[in-house]
């Protein structure tokens, strides 16, 4: 989650990966989600997501029960970027003395959603903490063998699309930290503020995409610039992408203007739509298959195989640099 990335988080992993056996069979570290075949024909796919006091939340900011959907919601967007199904999931929290009733409005928000997309809570662990709060879901799915999202799935001549609208829930984190009162009841804010705290995880979406033949998607955890990376080195793809072409939150661009909202899209994440990869002649095929109300817009292209993969960054044509911190015109 990209309130929680270090600098050096994905290099520290890898040192991590190092240390372990090397897998024989299935999908290991590196993608949404690990997936292996307990028999064939069968496809199990596994992901966990911890959110921490501090880091990803504040409990003046967010309600418990918003919390405990969005614990949930984070996993079931791994799965979605899988094309996965889930199933059911396990809840650890740490509480500090005196959090038992905000526990139990925690599981009202993560009961919510685990009814509406079928998940099943079957067990966890419950320990005490000094501080601070920590929430961990670990969720298991199923998917087809033959129709797993893939970050690698990407070819030469693909299209890059995007899911819904970009830099919301990032905007409505902006808001709070700017902490103005009078933008904050503006009603621009509702949407902006409900994407940050109630993410809806694309599951309907991923289904649908996996059904309809497309190889390779990831979710929109860490910002659209992170997410093209993600895909064009686990592909070894050399990717375009036109940021004029995002479908940036209208509610963002009203209350931050369009450049700080272009911004977010790029870099400020938790949108938890999906960014995939899909054959033009391919796309037609998608859009038929598509959920109600989810939008796609097309915004690059995979321009070419490369070794380690690399993405460009388009604007009005010019390649520009985007910065950790946003953009900066060559
Ligand atoms: P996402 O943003 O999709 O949740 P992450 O960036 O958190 O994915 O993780 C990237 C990959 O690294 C995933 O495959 C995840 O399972 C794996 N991973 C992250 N942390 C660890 C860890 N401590 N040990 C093993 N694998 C890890
Ligand atoms: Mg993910």
């Amino acid at each position: 989650m990209n309130a929680s990335r270090g600098v050096g988080e994905f290099d520290l992993i890898e040192r991590l990966a190092a240390r372990l056996a090397p897998l024989e069979s299935g999908l290991g570290i590196g993608d949404d989600a690990a997936a292996w075949s307990p028999e064939p024909g069968r496809l199990v796919v596994a992901t966990t997501d911890m959110l921490v006091e501090g880091i990803h939340f504040r409990l003046d900011w967010t309600t418990a029960r918003d919390l405990g959907w969005k614990a949930l919601a984070v996993n079931l967007s791994d799965l979605a970027a899988m094309g996965a199904r889930p199933g059911r999931a396990l809840v650890s929290i740490a509480l500090l003395p005196g959090q038992a009733d905000l526990a139990e409005q925690l599981y009202d928000g993560i009961a919510e959603l685990a009814r509406i997309t079928g998940a099943r809570v079957v067990g966890g662990d419950t320990v005490r903490t000094p501080g601070p709060l920590v929430l961990n879901v670990a969720l298991v799915g199923d998917a087809d063998p033959d129709r797993l999202l893939r970050r690698g799935g990407a070819w030469p001549g693909d299209l890059l699309v995007v899911s819904g609208s970009v830099g919301a829930s990032a905007a409505g984190l902006a808001l709070l930290v700017a902490g103005d009162a009078a933008v904050l009841a503006r009603p621009e804010a509702v949407p902006l503020l409900a994407a940050h705290h109630r993410p809806w995880p694309q599951l309907a979406l991923g289904a649908a995409l996996a059904g309809a033949g497309v190889r390779c998607a990831i979710d929109i955890s860490d910002g659209v610039a992170s997410e093209a990376w993600h895909l064009a080195r686990a592909s070894g793809m050399e990717i375009e992408v036109d940021v004029d072409r995002l479908p940036l939150s209208g509610e963002a661009v009203a209350l931050l203007g369009p450049a700080r909202a272009r911004e977010l899209a790029l870099t400020g994440g938790e949108d938890y739509q999906l960014l995939f990869s899909v054959p033009e002649a391919m796309l037609a095929a998608v859009e038929a298959a598509l959920p109600p109300d989810v939008r796609l817009s097309v915004i690059g292209r995979v321009t070419a195989a490369r070794e380690g993969g690399a993405v460009r960054f388009l604007e009005a044509g010019v390649p520009i640099d985007i910065q950790e911190a946003g953009y900066v015109a060559f």
